[in-house]
C-alpha cells in the first residue's frame, strides 16, 4: 500500500509537539511492516534541512487566487528517516525558521496545499491513500473532491487524523478565493459557524477521521472547540486509533541522550543516577523525589494553574518533594514560573525554552511526571515517562484515561485525578510522596511500566485495516 502522510510537523526534521513525533514514527513503522509511506510538508528553514542531502524532485507552478507562485519538491537523499522525505518550497511562503505563529500562516498552509494537490495531479500513478493530518492539511479532501481542476482525482482515499481540535484554521469568507474554483454551492462543505473551517471541511469530505485516542473521540462529542454536533453527526466515520512511541528514540537501554543508561532491572540505580545529575545541574535535594512537568505552556496543559499547584504542594507536603518544569508558552505563565525560583531554590526550578535533549534526561531523572491537562487528545508524554519507569500523575482526559490506570486500582502504576485544580494537584503530590517512601511498591510499579507495549506495531495494525477498509 503506498499511503502518503501530509503534515506541517515531522520529527526531526521539525518539531512543535506531539504531531512532529507521530509523523516522524507512524510511516517508518508502517514501511518496516511493509507499506510504502511517504511524508510530505512544508520546506522550513531548520537545521535537519542544512544537515541533509536533498535531489530537487519537481519544479511546478500553481496559484492561490489570483496570485501566481512556482513551487519545488525537493527529496531527502538517502532515505535516513527510514521513509521518503518530501519538502515543498514555496519561496517566501514556507522557508521560514518556525513552523507557525507568523501572520500569513492561513495563506502559507493553503498555498502548501494547493501546491501538494498541484504537484499530486502530475504524478502517473494514484496513490492508495492521502493521510493528512490536523487542520494545516484538512482542505486536501474537499479540493480533490470538489475542486474542477482536481476532481478527477477523487477516487483516492483520503483520511484526516485530529491530532488536536483545538485549532481549526480559520479564515474569512473573503479568503474563499484562495481555494481552487469549486461549484459555489458546494460552499457549505467548508464552512462552519460563518467561517471558512479546514478541520471542518477535513472531517465533513474525508473518507475516514480518526482522533488519537478513544477517550478524546468520546469527548469531542461534547467538547470540541465549537465542533461538537459535527463530531456527533460524523461519528460513523470516526474511530479511535492510540498513538504509539518510538521505541528507536525512547529506549532508556539504548538513549544516548542520558546521564546514564538502564534496563528495566537496574532501573533503581539508573534513574538514582540520571537525578542525581539533573539535580546537581539545577541545584536541587537528589534525596527527595522529584516530579517534573514538560509541555506547552499553554490553557490545553492547564500550564496557568502550575505555579499555584508547585507552591502550594510544596507547603502541602512540608517540601518532602522537588519540582522541575521545562516548557515554553504562554510569556505571562513562563514569567510566574521563572520567578517561583526565587521563592523556592532548592526545591523548583525551570528551564522556560524547548530543550529536546534536557527531556530526554528530565523523563529518566524524575520519579514522577505530572500531566493536568485540561484537554489532553493522546498525549506521548506519559508514554515516554513509563518507558523511563517514571510514574504519571495525570488528569482524567482524553488519551491519559486511556493509557495510565491509578495505583488505586488493581494492577495501577499510575496517579489519576479529575480536575485540573490546585486542590488535586496538591493532594496527588501527597499520594506521590507516600508511594515514593514505600520502596517495594515504586520498584514494582516502575518495572511493570517499563514492561508495558506501547510500540507503534499495533497502530500500524489498525490503521492498515482502516486504510483496507477503504478500498
Ligand atoms: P502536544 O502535542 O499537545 O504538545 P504531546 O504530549 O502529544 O503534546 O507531545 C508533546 C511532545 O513535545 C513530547 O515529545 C514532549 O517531550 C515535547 N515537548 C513539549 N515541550 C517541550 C520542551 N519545552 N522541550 C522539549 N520537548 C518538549
Amino acid at each position: 500500500m503506498e499511503v502518503i502522510h501530509i503534515s506541517a510537523e515531522c520529527y526531526p526534521v521539525a518539531k512543535a509537539g506531539g504531531l512532529g513525533d507521530v509523523v516522524g514514527a507512524l510511516p517508518k513503522y508502517q514501511s518496516q511492516a511493509g507499506d510504502y509511506a511517504k511524508v510530505v510538508m512544508p520546506m522550513y528553514r531548520t537545521k535537519f534541512l542544512y544537515e541533509n542531502d536533498w535531489i530537487t524532485d519537481f519544479k511546478g507552478q500553481t496559484n492561490m487566487g489570483n496570485w501566481f507562485f512556482e513551487y519545488t519538491v525537493i527529496k531527502e537523499k538517502t532515505n535516513k528517516l527510514g521513509f521518503d522525505l518530501y519538502l515543498i518550497d514555496i519561496h517566501g511562503l514556507t522557508d521560514r525558521e518556525k513552523i507557525y505563529g507568523y501572520d500569513d500562516d492561513v495563506e502559507r498552509f493553503t498555498a502548501f496545499q494547493i501546491a501538494f494537490v498541484n504537484w499530486l495531479s502530475t504524478w502517473e500513478h494514484k496513490p492508495d491513500v492521502i493521510h493528512c493530518h490536523d487542520h494545516h492539511t484538512a482542505l486536501i479532501p474537499f479540493m480533490l473532491q470538489h475542486c474542477y481542476q482536481y476532481r478527477w482525482m477523487n477516487d483516492i482515499p483520503t483520511v484526516v487524523t485530529i491530532h488536536n481540535a483545538q485549532y481549526q484554521g480559520w479564515m474569512g469568507w473573503d479568503k474563499n478565493y484562495y481555494i481552487p474554483a469549486y461549484d459555489t454551492w458546494k460552499s457549505g462543505l467548508l464552512e462552519w459557524a460563518g467561517t471558512i473551517n479546514p478541520l471542518a471541511s477535513g472531517i465533513k469530505c474525508a473518507w475516514k477521521v480518526t482522533t488519537v485516542s478513544w477517550s478524546y473521540l468520546e469527548e469531542l462529542r461534547s467538547a470540541a472547540n465549537g465542533l461538537e454536533a459535527l463530531f456527533e453527526y460524523e461519528k460513523g466515520k470516526c474511530t479511535g486509533i492510540l498513538n504509539g512511541i518510538d521505541y528507536d528514540v525512547w529506549n532508556p537501554q539504548t538513549d544516548a541522550m542520558l546521564n546514564g543508561k538502564y534496563t528495566i532491572k537496574s532501573v533503581a540505580a539508573g534513574k538514582k543516577k540520571n537525578k542525581q545529575a539533573i539535580c546537581k545541574q539545577f541545584g536541587l535535594d537528589a534525596n527527595k523525589p522529584l516530579t517534573v512537568f514538560i509541555g506547552r505552556l499553554v490553557g490545553e496543559k492547564a500550564a496557568d494553574i502550575l505555579p499555584d499547584a508547585i507552591a502550594a504542594s510544596i507547603y502541602g507536603t512540608d517540601g518532602a518533594m522537588n519540582f522541575f518544569v521545562l516548557g515554553s508558552g504562554d510569556p505571562a505563565v513562563e514569567d510566574r514560573l521563572r520567578d517561583l525560583n526565587n521563592h523556592f531554590p532548592h526545591l523548583y526550578n525551570s528551564f522556560i525554552g524547548y530543550d529536546e535533549v534536557l527531556s530526554h534526561k528530565l523523563y529518566a531523572a524524575a520519579d514522577f511526571l505530572l500531566m493536568p491537562s485540561r484537554v489532553e487528545p493522546c498525549g506521548l508524554n506519559q508514554m515516554y515517562a513509563m518507558r523511563y519507569g517514571t510514574v504519571p500523575m495525570v488528569r482524567s482526559t482524553g488519551g491519559l484515561i486511556d493509557t495510565v490506570v491509578d495505583m488505586g486500582d488493581p494492577d495501577g502504576f499510575g496517579i489519576r485525578f479529575n480536575h485540573a485544580s490546585v486542590g488535586d494537584i496538591v493532594y496527588s503530590v501527597q499520594r506521590a510522596v507516600s508511594v515514593y517512601n514505600d520502596k517495594k511498591h515504586m520498584l514494582w510499579m516502575r518495572q511493570h511500566m517499563m514492561k508495558l507495549d506501547h510500540s507503534w506495531e499495533g497502530a500500524v495494525q489498525q490503521y492498515r485495516f482502516m486504510y483496507q477498509s477503504l478500498k
